[in-house]
């Protein structure tokens, strides 16, 4: 129950903040989580309340709540130069360092780096970039973009746009010309007489239909989480990117990762692109990029790219794009101590280390006669609840089954995440075997005891 004390921080919070993302009737009912600080992957709210954050608060804080190396080089940059810009010319010297050492832990040989404030804004300056250059090179009607269905690439009115979930609809969204193609979950979407390599040549096949009607001339970029976030944790269905690339290339379409989410080690490898083996023309990055220490984006250009924007950029004379705070030289810092801390301090050896650990908990929690399916790679995971697992049956929406779950684990001291039907668990890669079992184990009781309740 809330406390409506007047003075609560939860009364207080309900009273003042217009809140999104957020199932508002669920916090009519139980109130609003306060937190007032960290401790490792914990998170502690103004009553006193310890939650293991298995969402690493929204997939960013790799390193936990607490990481004194971070906090540190936030406090030194802060007193030496505490903000600063890139724009006319001027930069910090953290900017230089953080664009050389991204192109370095890249998978580029070469390449470019411009930043923003976070992973929308990431992706609209890709945008802007493609559109910039198509212009430039006398293609001016190269402006669609291609996206798929579940993919999340934002909330700003391009990124948005390219984020395929219904409620965009409430937004009068998406901007036309962008084309959503079907999501590659061979489990929901795969036909039952199909095999999941048939399924993968089927959504290849839909790729070069979309760019024959569309005419490829007009297609600007096509954008692809490696993994799937906010859409469920959803991998891609095997052999994906490599049917779907070299279609792309043949058509001179940029393929775009955004590896907001999967970049800096979520997945056991440095990027996403990296574990599904392919080589994209540019990368969008954010999240872990700070740890989640400090609001940052970046969008990093493969050689062709990098060469090609330049060429335009110096034709132009000119770039005119960014943000007050693009390049901020306290994110820099941050950035570049947070880069070693996953690199060189052991996180992403801990997130290979882990993972047998999380896909066995995952496996086994997906005996349960409700839990459709599991999936996930490195350490993001979903678990899908089904009413009926022969047929993959989803339970009624009233019901709300995914939130009455994570609600009950927030009841038990573990904040996890629900996605449509799905559970998510994206846990910090600084977790213990023992907080891994405190996961598992808490997510186990809320999943019986709610499909008890609903069963
Ligand atoms: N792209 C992906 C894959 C994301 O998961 C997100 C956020 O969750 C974004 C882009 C948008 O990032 P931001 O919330 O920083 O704007």
């Amino acid at each position: 129950m809330p406390d409506t004390a007047p003075n609560s921080w939860e009364a207080r919070a309900a009273a003042h903040s217009f809140y999104g993302f957020t199932d508002l009737p669920s916090v009519r009912a139980r109130g609003t989580v306060v937190v007032s600080h960290g401790e490792g992957p914990y998170v502690v709210d103004t009553n006193g309340r310890r939650y293991l954050d298995a969402n690493s608060g929204l997939w960013n804080m790799v390193a936990g709540f607490d990481h004194a190396g971070l906090a540190e080089a936030a406090q030194e940059q802060y007193a030496r130069l505490p903000g600063y810009h890139a724009f006319f010319g001027r930069m910090s010297d953290q900017t230089v360092m953080l664009s050389e050492r991204l192109v370095e832990v890249s998978p580029f040989a070469r390449g470019r780096v411009f930043y923003t404030n976070s992973g929308s804004e990431a992706n609209d300056t890709m945008l802007k970039m493609l559109w910039f250059l198509g212009r430039a090179e006398g293609q001016p009607e190269r402006r669609k973009i291609l996206t798929r269905v579940n993919g999340y690439h934002g909330v700003t009115v391009a990124a948005a746009s390219m984020t395929g979930k219904p409620y965009n609809d409430l937004f009068g969204l998406p901007l036309p010309g962008f084309i959503h193609l079907t999501c590659p979950h061979y489990w929901r979407e795969g036909r039952e007489d199909e095999t999941e390599t048939q399924f993968t040549a089927r959504l290849a096949a839909e790729l070069e239909e979309v760019i024959a009607r569309e005419g490829a001339e007009t297609i600007a970029g096509f954008v692809a989480e490696p993994v799937m976030g906010a859409g469920g944790v959803i991998p891609p269905s095997a052999g994906y990117f490599q049917a779907i690339g070299p279609i792309l290339k043949r058509h001179g379409i940029p393929l775009i990762a955004d590896e907001v989410i999967c970049g800096f080690g979520r997945t056991g490898e440095v990027w996403g692109c990296q574990t599904y083996d392919f080589t994209p023309d540019a990368i969008i990055s954010s999240k872990a990029l700070t740890a989640g220490y400090f609001p940052m984006g970046a969008v990093i250009l493969g050689p062709e790219l990098a060469d090609r924007l330049q060429a335009a950029a110096e034709d132009a004379e000119d770039f005119p794009h960014g943000f007050t705070a693009s390049g901020h030289p306290v994110g820099c810092a941050i950035a570049l101590k947070a880069i070693d801390v996953v690199l060189n301090e052991g996180l992403l050896d801990n997130v290979r280390a882990l993972t047998p650990r999380f896909e066995a908990g995952l496996a086994r929690l997906a005996e349960h006669p409700n839990i459709g399916e599991w999936r996930g790679k490195g350490l993001m995971g979903a678990l899908e609840a089904v009413a009926d697992k022969t047929t993959k049956t989803p339970f009624p929406g009233k019901l709300s089954v995914s939130e009455r779950i994570a609600n009950t684990c927030t009841d038990h001291g573990l904040i996890c995440r629900p996605l449509g039907q799905s559970i998510v668990l994206c846990p910090p890669f600084i977790l213990t075997d023992a907080q891994m079992d405190e996961m598992f184990d808490k997510l186990e009781g809320a999943l019986k005891q709610v499909f008890a309740e609903v069963g």
